[in-house]
């Protein structure tokens, strides 16, 4: 039998449910993924943006709209401790920086391409692919109205998925005009949805005047077959919104992008018009969405600014990590090029100074540490290099110190050639420690 511990011990705390911690290696994964996106972006010119994570909470229920998932039941909000002003983590990121754009007026000389990255909270039932904390990287381009930055925007997302590796991934299509073409479409929806009265469930019945596009959008498999017989939106829109949308067809195929169309893809807001779109993977089970996104030239508008064109997606990059994963890319783990062995404590001064100018030289350089737990042990020293993954252990031996050397031993090609360098032509040998990758 155990004995009773004495005292009682401290609670562990964990991680919120569906928040979860990104830890080495996998962190590493996450900055490869992040170093692509800048330097794509980049080649697209699209300039970073930084809002707050916490806005007014209004300001979701409004450039969110009140009848989406996200403001009935997704959102984090809370009151300001101090005078009760409703805030909320935000749950995407478009009216954010619609928001940002119209405050510090932006657009003022012409139209801007942003793009941001960063954590979204909603509260969803986690599962894969599904979380309560999530990153999205998203574009948006604004003050422009044609057709051809709808296409730069997917040729993006094209591009990224492109240089990530990633396999079959398809894209669909749809337009949604503008809006006197919604209200002519709303008004036939809500006649076919009332003479189906009996075949819509509890959240269709509810959103059939206040919503009825989203009925569109139901996952539920006995609603299926109604919602295939619905009335098209594509079949109200009028000329011009045909001949956008044809622009953008067009011109997708015209640079290699495979497209589908698919009438039941909607934003059941009015301030969408024009082209929407989504990338979708099969792979991922039912969390397929990878990218979506659409034009928003009714926005600014609703959010107090001048009438603006717009349009722009959001990506969640769990999702696209677990495709990355799914379809067996493999990233090699970042590993230093050089271990420092350190046999005695008094050579640290030195040791430290010298790791310095490796790594100013460009060298990634791992320090042995712990010396003061167990000095002197060079077996376990050696076997934390070789450990480490680094291809050399650098070593600050006592002896070649007072002849202002060390000793450089390859870890891996030529495993064991031990030779000596000189601290006074560091410049020289450097360059021979790194790694060619
Ligand atoms: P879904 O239908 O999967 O709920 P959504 O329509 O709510 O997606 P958007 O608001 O368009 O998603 O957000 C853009 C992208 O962000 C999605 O395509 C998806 O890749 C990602 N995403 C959305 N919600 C989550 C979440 N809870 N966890 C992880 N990624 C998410
Ligand atoms: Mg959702």
């Amino acid at each position: 039998m155990s004995e009773k511990p004495v005292a009682a011990k401290a609670e562990k705390l964990t991680a919120v449910k569906g928040m979860n911690d990104i830890l080495p290696p996998d962190s590493a994964r996450w900055e490869w993924l992040e170093d692509k996106v800048r330097s794509l972006m980049g080649l697209y010119a699209y300039r970073n943006i930084r809002t707050p994570i916490v806005e007014s909470t209004a300001l979701f229920v409004r450039g969110t709209g009140e009848t989406t998932d996200i403001v009935e039941k997704e959102m984090y909000s809370f009151e300001d401790k101090l005078n009760g002003e409703p805030l909320t983590l935000r749950p995407e990121n478009t009216p954010g920086v619609v928001r940002a754009a119209i405050e510090h007026n932006l657009t003022y000389d012409g139209g801007k391409r942003l793009y941001y990255m960063g954590p979204m909270f909603r509260h969803e039932r986690p599962q894969r692919g599904r979380y309560r904390q999530f990153y999205q990287l998203g574009a948006e381009a604004l003050g422009f109205a044609g057709p051809e930055v709808d296409v730069e925007l997917m040729l993006l997302v094209h591009q990224l998925f492109a240089n990530l590796g990633l396999r079959n991934v398809r894209v669909e299509l749809n337009s949604l005009g503008v809006s006197a073409e919604r209200q002519a479409h709303r008004a036939a929806l809500i006649t076919y949805f009332s003479q189906h009265l009996e075949q819509l469930d509890a959240e269709a019945q509810r959103r059939l005047h206040s919503n009825p596009l989203r009925i569109l959008d139901t996952k539920n498999p006995a609603m299926q077959a109604l919602v295939q017989g619905a009335p098209q939106l594509l079949n109200y829109l009028g000329d011009a919104s045909l001949k956008h949308f044809d622009t953008v067809k067009t011109l997708l195929t015209a640079c290699g992008v495979n497209w589908t169309v698919n009438p039941r893809l909607v934003r059941g807001l009015d301030y969408y018009s024009h082209t929407v779109f989504e990338f979708i993977t099969d792979e991922l089970g039912a969390q397929g969405a990878l990218c979506g996104g659409g034009r928003y030239d009714g926005l600014f508008e609703l959010l107090g600014g001048r009438p603006t064109p717009a349009v722009g997606w959001g990506m969640g990059l769990e999702r696209v990590l677990e495709l990355i994963k799914e379809q067996g890319r493999v990233e090699a783990a970042p590993t230093p090029d050089v271990y420092a062995v350190i046999p005695d404590a008094s050579a640290l001064p030195i040791t430290l100074q010298t790791l310095q100018i490796l790594r100013a030289a460009g060298v990634k350089v791992q320090m042995h540490a712990g010396l003061a737990d167990s000095p002197g042990s060079m077996k376990s020293q050696f076997k934390k290099a070789d450990g480490s993954g680094a291809n050399y252990a650098l070593i600050f031996g006592k002896d070649e110190l007072t002849q202002n050397a060390v000793t450089v031993k390859a870890l891996r090609d030529g495993i064991g050639a031990q030779s000596s360098r000189s601290l006074a032509d560091i410049a020289a040998w450097a360059p021979t420690l790194q790694s060619r990758t």
